[in-house]
């Protein structure tokens, strides 16, 4: 299989060239005195990403998971209620989390398809009227169907319920790819890692924390050590690490940092716009759905598409891969074999992404879906060459 082809997963993505070299370097010392100087910037960089004025930066050697584990467990005690929807695999994932860290799940099943519900969060804090749910988890972006939740509207849902818990956000498949405001939304912690948006190899968790999020961890009773915020803000703050930090990972952020501002983030987020656009547009070309119930609720990073009925997505994936060397992303949980997923994040232009539409396009001619060939890669070509579109240069 030829390394020249781009993958079509929802992360781990592409990296680009400029990302390898930048993280090709000697080992150096994290005790000398410069490496404050390495680490400390990157910090600053991610609190533009996150649009935070507020919020405190902490990454960790490891990744999405480990930073679902760092929020919980360092800002709740043993028992504690969380309010959490879950609608695809990562929502369900992260409740699989907090119910083995001993917490108290309320869990409100949504369907696979739709976001965040605002509205039965409401409900549910209302409901709280001791106050016993302490946070609120949200799937910002749900990469196993496809669906971009409004963190807004669960912060506004909060409001309205008047009531105090945390809002812990997964920003892992959206973050670097779609706007983010953590200060605006009131987000106390944000969960990111390395190998998505940020177009770098997996092992770095990246997190923003709120003031109010470092209040809770004062009597939070978790038992924590590795994740533990306070060792790692110590050490930061003193320019150093609690441990051996991810020397590579943290070069490779700070080149990432260079490239999505040299891009400028408002232009980032319009190409993963017009990407996912255009694959949007071959999806209904094609005749196929999404499993994001509503326009709103589309993704910019990745499209989960139903295959239609008697087909079954996991031979779609298995052939394309066989047969033309590429990866798209697989039905997960509910969607397996049902859906098969176009990741469009990360280090992607309007070419690669035509390529992808028509090797997925190959791939369902060779086994007899009712598609016309050549007609996803049409309508996506018609959208990416008009002129008025944001211009394509990418960070590729
Ligand atoms: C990829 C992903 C994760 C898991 O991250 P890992 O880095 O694989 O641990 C969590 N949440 C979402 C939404 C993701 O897309």
């Amino acid at each position: 299989m030829s390394d020249q082809n781009p993958v079509f997963i929802p992360g781990p993505t592409n990296i680009p060239d400029r990302l390898r070299r930048a993280m090709q370097v000697q080992t150096r010392d994290h005790r000398a005195p410069d490496f404050v100087e390495t680490l400390a910037p990157v910090l600053e960089g991610v609190k533009k990403v996150l649009n935070t004025t507020d919020g405190r930066v902490v990454t960790f050697p490891s990744t999405g998971t480990g930073g679902w584990e760092a929020a919980v467990s360092n800002t709740l005690s043993p028992g504690d209620k969380v309010l959490v929807a879950r609608y695809g695999m990562f929502s369900h994932r992260w409740i699989d989390l907090c119910q083995r860290h001993g917490l108290d799940v309320q869990i409100i099943e949504t369907a696979w398809g739709a976001g965040a519900p605002a509205d039965r969060f409401e409900e549910a804090l209302r409901a709280d009227t001791d106050y016993r749910i302490k946070a609120v988890l949200v799937t910002h972006n749900e990469t196993a169907t496809g669906v971009l939740s409004n963190i807004a509207s669960v912060r506004a849902a909060m409001q309205a319920a008047g009531h105090p818990a945390l809002l812990f956000v997964d920003a892992v498949s959206s973050l670097a790819s779609v706007p983010f405001h953590m200060d605006e939304w009131g987000v106390d912690i944000v969960v990111s890692g390395s190998q998505k948006g940020f177009m770098l190899t997996t092992g770095m968790a990246i997190l923003g924390v709120s003031p109010k999020a470092l209040a809770a961890m004062q009597t939070a009773r978790l038992p924590r050590t590795f994740f533990d915020f306070r060792d790692m803000m110590g050490a930061n703050a003193k320019g150093g690490f609690p441990y051996t930090p991810p020397l590579q990972l943290i070069y490779g952020l700070s080149e990432s940092l260079n490239m999505l501002f040299e891009e400028g983030l408002d232009n980032v987020y319009a190409r993963h716009y017009r990407l996912a656009e255009g694959v949007r547009r071959a999806v209904d070309a094609w005749g196929l759905k999404l499993v994001a119930q509503s326009p709103d609720l589309y993704s910019d990073t990745v499209s989960a598409i139903y295959v239609p009925d008697g087909f079954d997505s996991n031979k779609l994936t298995d052939h394309a891969f066989h047969a033309y060397g590429v990866s798209f992303g697989i039905g997960l949980g509910e969607m397996n074999g049902r859906a098969f997923r176009i990741g469009h994040l990360g280090s992607l232009t309007d070419v690669m992404v035509l390529s992808g539409l028509a090797t997925i396009e190959m791939a369902m001619a060779d086994l007899n879906y009712p598609i016309r060939l050549g007609s996803g890669v049409a309508a996506a070509q018609e959208y990416f060459r008009q002129p008025a579109r944001p211009a394509a240069k990418s960070a590729a």
